[in-house]
């Protein structure tokens, strides 16, 4: 892997191919894994022409390191297991250590830009009132009844939208982003 690429990532690389689904990555020299994250088949090789294969197009903005260090998950276990009451016999902190697999879970970071025009008819509501009158005998004749109703105000309006989102998250799994 050339130099600048290294750079950019801060550390050694190297390109893998899995021969069962034909997925290729970068990983660190120093990282010894022969597990697909796709297909999870022990069928990860060095990959070497790099004329092929081409990861220099895509430097990283930021990448995440493993922060769990072995030890530190080993206390976090034993944490976890002791507090288990009657717990399967196979339920030990280190046969559980020894069965971990690292889990990628590839996400793009996408930057965008919104731009948008938009047209809406907004209602008020507004009071009427209003009076109605009948004649009642037992009442003393003519008695008027105040009437209140709601009403709608419709306007028109227009606006623009101009935003820019950054760090959207996306799955980075799939083969291609739909629009
Ligand atoms: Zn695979």
């Amino acid at each position: 892997m050339d130099k600048e690429f290294n750079q950019h990532w801060g550390t050694s690389l190297v390109c893998v191919l899995c021969e069962n689904c034909d997925r290729r990555y970068v990983k660190p020299q120093s990282l010894l894994i022969t597990r697909c994250p796709n297909c999870h088949l022990e069928k990860l090789k060095t990959f070497e022409n790099s004329e092929v294969f081409k990861p220099a197009e895509y430097h990283p903005e930021c990448y995440l390191p493993y922060v769990i260090s072995t030890p530190r998950l080993r206390s976090i276990l034993e944490e976890f297991t002791r507090d288990v009451p009657f717990s399967a016999h196979d339920m030990d902190c280190e046969n559980i250590l020894a069965r971990k697999r690292y889990i990628f879970l590839p996400q793009w970071l996408v930057d965008t830009q919104l731009q948008a025009r938009w047209q809406a008819e907004i209602g008020f509501d507004y009071k009427v009132m209003s009076h109605e009158d009948r004649y009642d005998d037992r009442n003393g004749g003519w008695v008027s009844r105040k009437l209140e109703e709601t009403r709608v105000r419709w306007e028109s309006r227009l606006g623009s939208l101009d935003r820019t989102y950054h760090n959207v998250r996306t799955a980075g799994i799939e083969d291609k982003i739909d629009p």
